[in-house]
């Protein structure tokens, strides 16, 4: 059966620290579906387009990965395109605690579907979409923590409403 996993975020912006962990995932799966979450009530940085058109131009050339959108819980995104992991990445006990707790109480939910985890490389372990966006917001320079194809005037552009 094919090995389908969903790595599921906000990814506002997509950051070298997602892209290791995807790039590091693909020999374990058939495919990984990058899910962007999003919910309507809660304003995001950058369109959710945008996002899903940087993260299709750094995976341009994987033909493993899909970009996928989806307002509501992980798991019920997991059953409707058949993927039986959900992918993850820990930088920090603090995220091993947040993660480990919607690990389970998924697990509870939907028993076939399970939680994989990779650690983050060292050297990513303080990256975060927040400080990235605060970078960009105040005009900062972030272009060494964000995936080398993207072209970082794109990030410059005041972001439009979502
Ligand atoms: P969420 O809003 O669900 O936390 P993010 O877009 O922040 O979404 O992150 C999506 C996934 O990527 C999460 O598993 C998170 O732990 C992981 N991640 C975020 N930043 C990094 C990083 N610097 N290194 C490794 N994994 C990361």
């Amino acid at each position: 059966m094919k090995k389908t996993a969903v790595f599921p975020g906000s990814f506002d912006p997509f950051t070298i620290g997602h892209e290791s962990i995807i790039r590091r995932a693909l020999p374990l799966f058939d495919e990984i579906i990058i899910m962007i979450g999003y919910n309507s009530n809660k304003r995001a940085f950058y369109p959710l387009s945008k996002r899903k058109e940087w993260i299709k131009k750094v995976f341009v050339d994987e033909p493993k990965i899909r970009v996928g959108k989806y307002e509501g819980l992980t798991v019920d995104y997991c059953r409707k395109v058949h993927a039986q992991y959900i992918l993850r990445g820990l930088r920090t006990a603090a995220d091993f605690e947040y993660e480990r707790a919607i690990g389970q109480i998924n697990k509870k939910m939907h028993n076939e579907i399970e939680t994989v985890f990779l650690l983050t490389l060292p050297e990513h372990t303080a990256i975060s979409s927040t400080i990235v966006r605060d970078i960009l917001r105040h005009k900062g320079d972030a272009s060494q923590f964000l995936p080398c194809c993207l072209d970082i005037s794109e990030f410059l552009d005041e972001p439009e409403e979502f």
